[in-house]
């Protein structure tokens, strides 16, 4: 059986940061990745605000650096399915599709998903004008009206990146106030392709046959929650960004709060000795790829420390 040090399963900026923190601390380490590497960071058009990048820069680029620089430590990065964390006696045994793999400590960085707001024609349109990801497929639908719905920073990031693709975006939001950081906000107001109204949902996203004979998203009812207006617009597509769901399946034996984050103390450490979990999983003040990072660095330091101290008692092998 493989066996490592530290076993990090996702890929995202905070796998990846615990990684370099891993290797670079001279400890067998490996990253389990579902898919491409990166995680939410190439979801991003441009990323403006991680400190040290005066300008913007591209998420996918952003990402392929995090995985340079790990790799360039000495950490293993597969692609391997994760179908179970199993806690033995003395570590931790990962079962993939393929393998088993035995581990000291493992560094949880499996991120969250986007929540989808639950109104009919949503799934049936997902990915024929719904969709979860304006980099990805935004470009598909240039020059057409687009619906964003949402009031957090994803939401105001992706319309102004929409907005470089057609001049007709509309934003709405629930209630009245934003949850986004008032910069963004700010940019989105000024933004002369971007309409923002508020105390507006979604009731239903209905669809007609495209000009490729696709039954694809043609209009969107809304209606307004303060008045009970509803009424349908013409849009092209509708880009859901409603926040997300931790991704912890594989750790149902950990702690975690009302909204199913893993609870952990400052070392990143869950109520599992020896399992830590690193950003969008975790309960966080701040969802910022900074702290995603930073959040890696320290979980690969805890987890250096608490593996140094296990060796150094002979007999400690409880879990
Ligand atoms: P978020 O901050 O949780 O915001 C989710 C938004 O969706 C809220 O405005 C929420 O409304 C609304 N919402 C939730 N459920 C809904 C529903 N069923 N129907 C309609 N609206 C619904 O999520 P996020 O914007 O995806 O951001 C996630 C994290 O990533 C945040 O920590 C954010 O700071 C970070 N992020 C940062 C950047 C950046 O810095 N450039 C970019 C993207 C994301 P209420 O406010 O009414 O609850």
């Amino acid at each position: 059986m493989k066996t490592y040090d530290v076993v990090i399963i996702g890929g995202g900026a905070a796998g990846l940061s615990a990684a370099q923190y891993s290797a670079r601390a001279n400890l067998s380490t490996l990253v389990l990745e579902r898919e491409a590497g990166g995680g939410q960071c190439n979801l991003i058009s441009e990323l403006e605000n991680y400190p040290g990048f005066p300008e913007p820069i591209d998420g996918s680029e952003f990402a392929e650096r995090f995985e340079e620089q790990a790799k360039r430590f000495g950490a293993t990065i597969e692609f391997g399915d994760v179908e179970a964390i199993v806690r033995t006696d003395d570590r931790y045994l990962i079962r993939t599709d393929e393998e088993e793999i035995a581990a000291d400590a493992v560094i949880l960085a499996t991120g969250a998903r986007h929540r989808h707001i639950g109104v009919p024609g949503e799934e049936e349109f997902s990915g024929r004008g719904v969709s979860y990801c304006a980099t990805c497929d935004g470009p598909m639908f240039g020059g057409k009206r687009m619906l964003v719905v949402g009031g957090g920073d994803a939401a105001f990031d992706e319309a102004r990146f929409l907005s470089n693709l057609s001049d007709d975006i509309v934003l709405v939001h629930r209630r009245e106030g934003f949850r986004a950081q008032a910069a963004l906000i700010e940019r989105a107001r000024k933004d002369p392709h971007i309409e923002i109204r508020t105390n507006t949902v979604v009731e239903e996203i209905l669809g007609a046959e495209n000009e490729m004979g696709i039954e694809a998203v043609s209009r969107v009812r809304l209606r307004r929650v303060d008045t009970d207006e509803v009424y349908t617009e013409d849009f092209g597509a509708v880009f859901v960004f409603v926040g997300s769901i931790p991704q912890t399946d594989l750790v149902d034996f950990v702690d975690r709060d009302e909204n199913g984050y893993v609870i952990t103390d400052s070392l990143m450490q869950s109520s599992s000795p020896g399992l830590y979990a690193v950003g969008d999983v975790r309960t966080s003040p701040f969802r910022q790829l900074v702290v995603a990072a930073a959040d890696g660095a320290i979980a690969a330091h805890a987890a250096g420390e608490y593996i140094a101290e296990r060796r150094s008692i002979p007999d400690a092998v409880t879990v």
